[in-house]
C-alpha cells in the first residue's frame, strides 16, 4: 500500500472544480452570480464556441480591491459570510468561496477589476497557478475572461454534450437570471452577436418580452400573495398559452434560480383541470422569504435548496395562481366573448 500524503492545492482545486464547474454554463452561472452579489446593474456575457474557447463576463459592480485578488482566487475564501451563524441566513447567491478557485484550476483566466476611485488591477491565472499581475486603468467593476475551459481535464471535455446543447444551457441560465433580476440589464452575445438583451428597467413583463418575446409577455397575467412567512409574485400564462415542457417555469427564491419539484407541482395544481394533459404553463415565480427558512448549503451548485414550511408555501402558490385565473383570466375572456 503506497504511503498516505496530502494532495497539492492545485489537485484539490481540480477535484473541487469537478463539483461546481460541470460545463461552460456553470462558469457563466458562477460569474454572473458574483456580478449580481457585487451589486451590478449592467452585466455583459460573451461566449465563443459554446463557451469552450472563451467566456467573458463584465459587470459594473463593486470591483475587487487590488490586494484582495489573490484571495478571491483562493478556495474557501469569501467576502460573503463570516461565521457559522451567517451560514443559516445566507442572503447572497455565493458563499462557498469556490467558484473562482475552481474555474481558474481548469482554464486560463484573466481578471481586470477596480473598486471605486482606486487603481485597477489585471491578473492572470492558468491551471490553478497565478501567472502575473499589473496595474490597470480599469473603471469600477470587474471583467473576467475564461479561455480554453477544461484544457487540462480532457475527461471533462469528453463528457460535454453537443455545442448546440451547451450553448442552450448558457442561454437558459441567463434567461432565468434575467427573469429573477428585472432591475439588472443583461446582454448576452454569442461570438459578438447579441442574442439577448434586457432593459433592466425593473418591469418583469418587459423582461419576459425581452426573454421570450412580446407575444408571450402579452399573454401573461400578474399574480401575488403573501402569508406570515412568504411573499410571492410573478407572471403566469393564460391556460391557452402553454408549452410542451416544464422548462418555461422559472422559480426564483430570493433571487436564486432553483429547481424544486414540489413547487412546480404547486404551480400546476393552481391551474388544475384548466391545462390539457402534457401542456405546461409559462410562469415566473419570485419567492421572498427570510433566509433563515432556507438551507442553501445542500448542493455545491445551490440549485437545490431545503425549505422550511414547504407545504405552506405550496398552498400559497396554488391558491395565488388559481385566484388569479378566476379574477383576471376568466373575467377578461368573459369580456372578449361579449
Ligand atoms: P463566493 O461567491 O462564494 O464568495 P467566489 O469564488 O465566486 O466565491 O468569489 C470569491 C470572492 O471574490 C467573492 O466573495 C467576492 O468578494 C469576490 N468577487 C468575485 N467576483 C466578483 C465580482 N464580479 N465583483 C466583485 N467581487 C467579486
Ligand atoms: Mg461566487
Amino acid at each position: 500500500m503506497p504511503k498516505i500524503h496530502e494532495l497539492s492545492e492545485n489537485l484539490t482545486n481540480q477535484i473541487a472544480a469537478g463539483e461546481v464547474i460541470e460545463r461552460p454554463a456553470s462558469v457563466v452561472k458562477e460569474l454572473v452570480e458574483n456580478s449580481l452579489d457585487a451589486g451590478a446593474t449592467r452585466i455583459r456575457v460573451d461566449f465563443i464556441d459554446a463557451g469552450l474557447k472563451q467566456i467573458v463576463v463584465q459587470d459594473n459592480g463593486t470591483g475587487i480591491a487590488r490586494d484582495q485578488v489573490d484571495l478571491a482566487f483562493t478556495r474557501h475564501a469569501t467576502s460573503k459570510i463570516n461565521n457559522e451563524h451567517d451560514l443559516f441566513k445566507v442572503a447572497t447567491l455565493g458563499f462557498r468561496g469556490e467558484a473562482l478557485a475552481s474555474i481558474s484550476a481548469v482554464s486560463h483566466v484573466e481578471i481586470i477589476t477596480a473598486t471605486e476611485g482606486a487603481i485597477g488591477v489585471r491578473a492572470t491565472f492558468s491551471g490553478g497557478n497565478k501567472k502575473g499581475q499589473e496595474d490597470s486603468a480599469a473603471r469600477q467593476g470587474t471583467k473576467i475572461t475564461v479561455k480554453d475551459l477544461f484544457f487540462n481535464t480532457p475527461a471533462r471535455l469528453k463528457y460535454l454534450r453537443s455545442p448546440r446543447t451547451e450553448t442552450m444551457k448558457i442561454v437558459d441560465i441567463i434567461n432565468r437570471l434575467s427573469l429573477g433580476y428585472p432591475h439588472v440589464s443583461f446582454t448576452l452575445s454569442n461570438t459578438g452577436k447579441v442574442i439577448l438583451r434586457t432593459t433592466g428597467n425593473g418591469n418583469l413583463k418587459q423582461t419576459v418580452a425581452n426573454v421570450y418575446g412580446r407575444h408571450i409577455a402579452e399573454g401573461m397575467e400578474e399574480f401575488q400573495a403573501k402569508d406570515s412567512d412568504f411573499k410571492i409574485n410573478g407572471l403566469m400564462s393564460k391556460p391557452s398559452l402553454t408549452r410542451s415542457t416544464r422548462n418555461f417555469i422559472s422559480i426564483l427564491l430570493n433571487g436564486r434560480y432553483i429547481k424544486n419539484f414540489q413547487l412546480n407541482t404547486a404551480i400546476m395544481d393552481g391551474y388544475g383541470s384548466k391545462l390539457a394533459a402534457r401542456h405546461y404553463p409559462i410562469v415566473v415565480l419570485a419567492i421572498h422569504v427570510d433566509p433563515l427558512l432556507v438551507d442553501v448549503n445542500v448542493h455545491p451548485t445551490k440549485q437545490e435548496v431545503r425549505l422550511s414550511k414547504e407545504k405552506e408555501l405550496s398552498r400559497l402558490i396554488t391558491s395565488a395562481i388559481s385566484n388569479a385565473l378566476v379574477e383576471k383570466v376568466e373575467q377578461t375572456s368573459a369580456f372578449s366573448n361579449l
